[in-house]
This record gives C-alpha cells, structure tokens and sequence, in this order.
C-alpha cells in the first residue's frame, strides 16, 4: 500500500459531492443514510453520559490495537469479494461492549473500519460507513441489554462458579442481540437494493453457518478471557486469525466452483459434474441430454440499458433454469450470455421438451429495467437451443458439446427464438 494512493483515496473522500451515495436510488439512499446519523446521534448523547476513567481507556486502547491488528492482517481479497464480509471485527467489538461503558462499543468500529478503508483501496465507501455504523447501533444496544441483567446473573464481574456461568449466558444473549442486529440491518440494505437476493440462500448454507458460530464462539472466548485479565486478549489474536483463515478457505473453494455473477457452476466445475455423469450413464445404459442455451441479440441489450441491466437480465435467465429444472438437472454457465444444461435420464425428445419450455418461458418474460420503477421498460429477449442426446455414436463430453454447438449455430442461423437437435445420424432437426 503506497502512501500516496492512500493520500489520494482520503481526499477522494472528502469530496462530498462526489460520493456514490447521492446516485442511489432514494429508498437506499434513506436507509443507508439514516442508520449512521442516528448512530452519530446516540454516539454524541452516550458521550454526555459517560463518566471518563483511565483504566477503561488502557482497556479500550488494548483491545483496539488487537482488533487493528487483526484488520491490518487480513488478505485484501476479503475486502475485495462482493456481498457480507467475514472479518470478524465483531469478535473485538463484544468484548468492549461488556465491560466498558456502551459509548466505547460504538466508538470501537470507527477506526477499525477506517483501516479497513485504507487499506482496502477498492469498494464504496458509504459500504463501509454503513457497516461501521451498523455494528456500532447493534453493539450499543447490545451493552445496553447486558446492563438490564440483576447482578446476580451477569453485572461487572465475572465472578466464579455458577455466576461464571450465567455472566456468560448473559454474554451470548448480547452477542444473538448484536450479531443478529447487525446482520439484519445489512441483509436489509442488500435486500433493498436487488429484491432477488435471496436470504436463506446467503445464510443457511455451511459456510455460512460455520462463519456465524466462529464469529459468535470467538467474541464470547474473548469477552472471557478479557474479563478475567485484559493483558491475555492478546493471546486471542493469531486465533482470530486463524479461524478466518478457515472460513475463508471453505468460501474459496466453494467460490471456485460457482460463477459469482449468477450462482451457477462454472464452465470447469460443470465440465468435471458433467463427464462424471456421463460416464455413469454410458456404463448403466441411461439416457442423457446437454442443452446449449444462448440468449439472442444480448448485445443490444447492454448496448441499450448498458452492462449492469445485461447483467441482471443473465441472473433472472439463471433464476428461470434454476426454478424450472428437476432437482438432478444441473445448469451452469458457459460463458458470456452462453448457458448449459446438463439432464440425466432425458431422451432426446424430453430434452427438447424442457428445452421449449425455458424457451417459451424466457420468451414471455419482461424484465424491468429499473425494479424501483416496474411500470418503466422493460427488456424483452429470447433465447436459441441447441440439444444433443447421449446414443450409440456420441459417449464423450467433447462429442456431445460439439453437437449441441452445431445444433445451436443451426438454430441461430435459421432465425433465432429456436429450438434445434442433432440427432445421431447427425441430421439436424427443429422442435
Ligand atoms: P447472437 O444472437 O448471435 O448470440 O448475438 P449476441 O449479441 O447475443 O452475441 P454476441 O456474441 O455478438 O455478443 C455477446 C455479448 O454478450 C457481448 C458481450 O459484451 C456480452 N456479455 C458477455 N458476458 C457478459 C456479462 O457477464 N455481462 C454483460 N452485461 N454482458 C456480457
Ligand atoms: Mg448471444
Ligand atoms: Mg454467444
């Protein structure tokens, strides 16, 4: 990171009426504004009402160099990525939360994402405000509930025995009301700006599970550990290192198989799912299709509405395969406005069938350009089909992909909005 493009990004951000926050959409643009000036606002009332003690502030300042030093150590490319980040900033923000005053819980994430900034040198800043501000209205309402627990459960110490026990109980109540609290105020702003994000999808997988434990587990470890000496938080630095290093290998791997842009496999990964199944058909005497989907004319599309509405049109295409397949279908993307299927146990007369029915589908369809304004224009397309069914001549992926190709050049040739198969004695011939 060089100083200079560091200067250049601050004074970037000092331009007020250059940030990308005024070219939002205005339901967007309130929400996303609001949550950080009501979050100033609190932070300004919570710094009338806090009585000031030197001890709190070396307690604040340690835990605070853990947390910078845990952002600073953190790969770029997590920054980099779209959509939630896993960096575990919360796991920092816990523990200050519970034993300090609730002004300093929602001061801690403003230098943590300040770094964040500097160092990340990519993305949209009011992003990183929200985040930063969204942690702080959680984590202040967070301390607030720790407060509202009798001293005999939770109060000022940890104490041992049974009441180490309920303080920690306490502990992982305020952990769901900050954790939670944070995340719904993200989900909220995705889910405000593209309505077809789907939630159960981002939050009920295994890694995303994973991360939300780790993230719960961690904070919870070192609000303990801090409670008992806050010297030893140190020790909890290379773990939080290394449990996002975890979670970020399972969100590697798993995103070197998907295509980000869609959520379908990618051509690799497709290829490898596809020779298997092949295979496995050959060997047990199954029938099997691939269809080659390409959408006419995309080209206009973005000429027209430009690339971001071209790429909304490619994930509504890739929510109509994936809703109208079987559960064993497997769809993927081939690349540009190219799609693939790959349909296990379909002759070729079926696969022509569900083939038509995407077509016909696709057809109908009318995708606003702007879905803050569905009544505005919208986008009509279709798409041409080529088909190739697994038989006695074809018994290999490259075989059959070249057919459908052919089956596809066909279809494009003879008028676009077609369906068209090769079949074995390599005739072609039209759904
Ligand atoms: P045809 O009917 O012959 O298929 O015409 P076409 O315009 O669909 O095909 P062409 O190959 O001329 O253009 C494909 C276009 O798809 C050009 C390219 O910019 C666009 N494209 C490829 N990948 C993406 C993407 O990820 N997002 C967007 N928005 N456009 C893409
Ligand atoms: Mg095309
Ligand atoms: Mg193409």
């Amino acid at each position: 990171m060089e100083a200079s493009s560091v200067t250049r990004r601050m004074l970037a951000c000092a331009d007020v009426r250059d940030w990308a926050w005024w070219r939002l959409p205005w339901v967007i643009k309130i929400y996303v504004g609001a949550v950080p000036v009501i979050s100033v606002a609190l932070i300004c009332y919570a710094l009338s009402q806090t009585t000031w003690h030197a001890a709190d502030m070396l307690k604040f300042l340690l835990l605070l160099c853990c947390g910078l030093v845990s952002v600073a150590a953190t790969p770029r490319i997590v920054y980099l990525k779209s959509g939630m980040v896993r960096d575990f900033i919360t796991a920092w923000v816990l523990p200050v939360a519970i034993l300090l005053p609730p002004v300093y819980a929602m001061l801690m994430p403003i230098p943590l994402y300040v770094l964040t900034i500097c160092l990340a040198g990519k993305g949209v800043v009011y992003r990183r405000v929200f985040s930063a501000m969204g942690i702080s209205l959680a984590y202040g309402a967070a301390a607030l509930l720790f407060r509202v627990f009798p001293a005999s459960f939770a109060g000022g110490h940890i104490g041992v025995g049974t009441h180490a026990l309920t303080w920690t109980v306490a502990v992982a109540a305020c952990e769901i009301i900050g954790g939670r609290g944070n995340h719904f105020l993200i989900v909220g702003a995705m889910k405000l700006s593209d309505p077809s994000v789907r939630l159960r999808e981002l939050d009920l997988n295994r890694e995303a599970l994973q991360g939300d434990f780790a993230e719960f587990d961690l904070g919870i470890l070192i609000t303990i550990v801090v409670a008992v000496n806050p010297v030893l938080a140190v020790f909890a630095v290379p773990t939080v290192l290394l449990a996002r290093r975890f979670i970020m290998h399972a969100q590697l791997v798993a995103q070197s198989r998907i295509d980000t842009k869609t959520g379908l496999l990618n051509a690799s990964t497709w290829e490898n799912e596809a020779t298997l199944e092949l295979s496995r058909a050959v060997r047990t005497r199954t029938p099997l299709s691939i269809a080659l989907l390409d959408i006419d004319h995309f080209k206009v599309v973005n000429d027209t509405y430009g690339h971001l509405v071209g790429d909304k049109v490619l994930r509504e295409i890739s929510d109509v395969l994936r809703s109208h397949l079987r559960g064993y279908d497997v769809p993927g993307r081939f690349g540009g406005e190219e799609f693939v299927l790959l349909l296990p146990q379909a002759r070729e007369v079926e696969a022509i069938a569900v083939a038509e029915r995407l077509r016909a589908h696709i057809a109908a369809m009318s995708i606003p350009v702007d879905d803050a304004d569905p009544s505005g224009p919208c986008v009509t397309l279709t798409i041409s089909v080529g088909v190739a069914s697994l038989d006695g001549v074809r018994r290999e992926l490259p075989d059959m992909l070249a057919a459908a190709d052919a089956a596809l050049y066909y279809a494009k040739e003879t008028g676009r909005n077609k369906t068209h198969v090769i079949t074995a004695t390599a005739q072609v011939s039209s759904a």
